[in-house]
C-alpha cells in the first residue's frame, strides 16, 4: 500500500491537530486546510497549510490537484452544541454545505477517499446503552443534525458516484498528547476536562455542574471520555482501511466506560492534588443523561483497541498540556 498525500481539513484545531501529527509520524504527507476561525496556527504540525475554507470549492479543487491527494479527512466543522441552538445558519452552512462543497470538488477532481468526524450527537437520547452503530439517529440539537445529514449525503454518494468513506462518530474527546506540544483549547471553552483544570490552575473559580437530578449513579450526566491520540489512532486505521478497498462504513470511537461529571472531577481532584469547588447548576438544554459506545464494530472491523482506559490517565494527559498551554498558544485563535 503506497502512502499517500492527505487533505486534512481543520488540521489546526484540537482533534485534526493530533492526526497530523500521527498522519506525519507513519510517513504520511499531510496538508491542513484551515480557516483560523476555531484553529490555532501553534497547532499547525505540518510545513503545508493553507488558510481556507471549504465552502471556497475553487480553492479546494486546486489544493487537491496542486498536492496530488488522494484522500480527505474533514474534522473542519463547528461544534458548540449551545451555539448550534442560538445560531443554526452558521452551522448548517459550515457543517451541511462546506462539507458538500468539499465532497462536490473531491467528485469533480476524482478524490474518493473521505474520513468524516462525526458524533455520538447524532444518535440523540439513547434507547439503550451502550449504543451500537445501529441505534437510531435522532439527534437533539442543530450540532448533532448537521453531523446526520452529512453522513446521510455520504451514504447517497457512496451509492450513486465513487465515494468510499468511514465516518467516525467520536463520544467525548479529551486528554492531549504526551509531548506536550499539542493539546486541548476552544475559545471560549465549554468542555469539561478543560473547565475543572483551569478551576486547578486558579484561572476558574469553580466548575458548574449541569443538573444533579439525573437518573444516573449520582445524579450528573454520563459521558464517554475517549483519549484524543486513540481517536487519532482510529483515523490512520480507517485510513488504510480504505486504501485497503475497504468499505464504506461507520464507526462508533469511545472506550466503551460512562464516567459521571462527579467522577470526572474526583479524577481532576486527584491527578492535580488540588480540590476543586463545584456548584450546582441548571440542567444544559439538549444534554443526554447518559452516553456510553459500544466499540466492538471499530475492534472488529479496523482492529482498533485504545491505550488510554482509565479516566485518569487520560486527565493526567490534559493537566500536562493545560499547564503549558498559555505558552504554546501565543497567538488568539483566529
Ligand atoms: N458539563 C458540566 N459543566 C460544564 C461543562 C460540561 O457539568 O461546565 C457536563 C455536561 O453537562 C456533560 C458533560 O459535562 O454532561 C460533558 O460536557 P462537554 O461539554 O465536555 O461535552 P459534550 O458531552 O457536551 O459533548
Amino acid at each position: 500500500m503506497s502512502m499517500s498525500n492527505v487533505l486534512v481539513t481543520g488540521g489546526a484545531g484540537y482533534i485534526g491537530s493530533h492526526c497530523v501529527r500521527q498522519l506525519l509520524g507513519q510517513g504520511w504527507r499531510a496538508v491542513v486546510l484551515d480557516d483560523f476561525s476555531t484553529g490555532f496556527k501553534d497547532l499547525l504540525i505540518s510545513d503545508e497549510w493553507v488558510e481556507g475554507s471549504t465552502l471556497d470549492k475553487r480553492r479546494v479543487k486546486q489544493i487537491l490537484r496542486d498536492y496530488d491527494i488522494s484522500a480527505v479527512m474533514h474534522f473542519a466543522a463547528c461544534a458548540y452544541v449551545g451555539e448550534s441552538v442560538e445560531n443554526p445558519e452558521k452551522y448548517y452552512e459550515n457543517n451541511v454545505q462546506g462539507t458538500l462543497r468539499l465532497l462536490s470538488a473531491m467528485r469533480e477532481e476524482g478524490v474518493n477517499q473521505f474520513i468524516f468526524s462525526s458524533s455520538c450527537a447524532t444518535y440523540g437520547v439513547p434507547n439503550q446503552l451502550p449504543l451500537t452503530e445501529d441505534h437510531p439517529l435522532n439527534p437533539v440539537n442543530p450540532y448533532g443534525f448537521t453531523k446526520r445529514v452529512v453522513e446521510q449525503m455520504l451514504a447517497d454518494f457512496s451509492v450513486a458516484y465513487d465515494l468510499n468513506y468511514v465516518s467516525l462518530r467520536y463520544f467525548n474527546a479529551a486528554g492531549a498528547d504526551p509531548g506536550g506540544q499539542l493539546g486541548e483549547c476552544h475559545d471560549p471553552e465549554t468542555h469539561l476536562i478543560p473547565l475543572i483544570l483551569q478551576v486547578a490552575t486558579g484561572e476558574r473559580e469553580n466548575i458548574t455542574v449541569f443538573g444533579t437530578d439525573y437518573d444516573t449513579k449520582d445524579g450528573t450526566c454520563v459521558r464517554d471520555y475517549i483519549h484524543i491520540n486513540d481517536i487519532g489512532k482510529a483515523h490512520l486505521l480507517a485510513l488504510k482501511y480504505l486504501q485497503g478497498g475497504g468499505t464504506s462504513d461507520v464507526f462508533n470511537i469511545g472506550t466503551e466506560v460512562g464516567n459521571t461529571v462527579r467522577e470526572v472531577i474526583l479524577a481532576c481532584e486527584k491527578v492535580t492534588g488540588k480540590s476543586i469547588t463545584m456548584v450546582v447548576g441548571e440542567r444544559r438544554p439538549g444534554d443526554p443523561p447518559a452516553l456510553v459506545a459500544s466499540a466492538e464494530k471499530i475492534r472488529r472491523i479496523l482492529k482498533w483497541e485504545p491505550e488510554y482506559t482509565d479516566l485518569e490517565s487520560i486527565v493526567e494527559t490534559a493537566w500536562a498540556w493545560e499547564q503549558k498551554r498559555t505558552q504554546v498558544l501565543s497567538e488568539t485563535a483566529g
